[in-house]
């Protein structure tokens, strides 16, 4: 799985082709990706994408892009290595209004022009699989099991008027 991978893919060709590519991205060159990830420097994502035209003529590429991406788990506040595994069918288009016609079980991939740089296609993935909030699993968490949430720290100090309300008897309350 250490192929070179091609920098700018013409999507239509390859599906005319049959083409299957695979090979390693490194993650440090997805832009929107790096800064939800603790450390992007030294990772890979792995990519196997399989094009071709399926019974109806529509152009495909179904992949499978999977990383081991560092990320922070929000419990424990301690890193995670989070699994990513993106699996997908992309059908090509042209226009929006093509998309609008694909069948519901193909994404579309919009290919305005000859050439789409292949790591763009990647990181769209990536981000799509990428879970809302990384925690470890049940168990494997450093923070205490149960209902431990992580309260942000301006959200546990009251406000100085808010104790002396709680200091000052209430009117009439002695009544
Ligand atoms: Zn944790």
């Amino acid at each position: 799985m250490s192929q070179q991978l091609p920098e700018q893919i013409d999507p239509f060709r390859l599906a005319r082709q049959r083409r299957v590519i695979t090979g390693e991205l490194p993650l440090h060159r997805m832009k929107r990706l790096e800064p939800l990830v603790s450390d992007a420097s030294g990772g890979v994502a792995n990519v196997a994408l399989e094009f071709g035209t399926d019974d109806m003529g529509v152009k495909f590429v179904h992949g499978r892009v999977t990383a081991a991406l560092g990320m922070t788990c929000q419990r424990c506040l301690q890193p995670i290595l989070q699994n990513v595994d993106a699996q997908f069918s992309l059908g090509l288009v042209t226009t929006r209004r093509e998309a609008d016609l694909l069948p519901p079980h193909y994404d579309p991939l919009l290919v305005e022009q000859d050439h789409i740089p292949l790591v763009d296609v990647v990181e769209d993935e990536l981000l799509l699989a990428l879970p809302i909030v990384a925690m470890h699993e049940e168990g494997a968490c450093s923070a205490a099991h149960g209902a431990h949430e992580v309260v942000p720290e301006d959200m546990k100090q009251k406000s100085p008027f808010a104790i002396l309300e709680q200091l000052k008897p209430r009117a009439g309350s002695n009544k």
